[in-house]
């Protein structure tokens, strides 16, 4: 799925697919080069977890309304659509090929399945997107009537607005910035964000939610366990990590 709008073309010289918007040009990561990787990887996952290969398709869908795909040129045009194509062609074109496969009990089964192995993926989500630090609403907003920030009273958050009172508001938050942060949330980050009174108040709510202390002094960082699965193979963790590996096995060949 692609968010794009403007004019979308293929380049046939460059060999590149290119936007036009507000009369600037830019090319972007082929999506049928990137839905064939993605494909070969869910692939090797079904047969990993032996589950049977169901007929697949694989297109590229602009999903925003206001884009306009010119790819005439490109060699595979026919996989390039836009949203509002996909339900006519997934009703006219595919539902008649193929005949049922799966009990609706199957597909369910399935679907669930694959929900429980999904895993978020991490980036550097504000630059990639060129959003300021200084742009992100802070504050926690209220469960019940969304206006931020709450106050902390008593080791509960307190809405000036609505009177809500609640224990766990951070938790989403913590979450969502460990998202933006690569799993890595230090204390005076977090402080900032929640607008906490102290650094040693900021710690123990941190801690008090589950995050696991990396590093030392200085260089220390929390992270969500959860995330721990995918940051782990990431930089951040694997330096750590990894560092201790050579040393133990260093000490073995020795
Ligand atoms: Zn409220």
């Amino acid at each position: 799925m692609k968010g794009h709008n403007g004019e979308i073309y293929f380049d046939a010289k460059a060999n590149q697919l290119t936007r036009v918007r507000e009369g600037t040009t830019e090319s972007f990561t082929d999506p049928i080069l990137q839905v064939d990787r993605q494909y070969a990887n869910l692939r090797t996952f079904f047969i990993e977890q032996q589950i049977e290969l169901l007929p697949t398709y694989r297109f590229a869908v602009f999903v925003n309304p206001k884009v306009i795909l010119k790819l005439y040129d490109y060699p595979d045009y026919e996989r390039v659509i836009t949203g509002q194509s996909v339900p006519p062609f997934i009703l006219e074109k595919l539902a008649k090929k193929h005949p049922t496969n799966l009990t609706e009990t199957n597909n369910q089964s399935l679907s669930q399945f694959l929900i429980e192995h999904h895993c978020e993926r991490l980036s550097p989500i504000l630059e990639r997107y060129h959003i300021l630090w200084e742009d992100l609403k802070k504050g926690i907003p209220c469960p019940q009537c969304q206006r931020r920030p709450m106050i902390r009273e008593r080791m509960r958050w307190q809405c000036l607005a609505c009177g809500t009172r609640s224990t766990d508001a951070h938790y989403p938050i913590l979450y969502a910035l460990a998202l933006l942060m690569q799993n890595r949330l230090t204390t005076i980050l977090v402080q900032h964000f929640l607008h906490l009174e102290s650094l040693e108040a900021t710690r123990k709510l941190i801690k008090r939610a589950g995050y696991i202390k990396f590093g030392v002094r200085k260089a220390v960082y929390y992270s969500h366990p959860d995330l721990l699965i995918i940051t782990k193979s990431k930089s951040g963790h694997k330096t750590i990590e990894s560092g201790h590996k050579v040393s133990k096995s260093g000490h073995k060949r020795t």
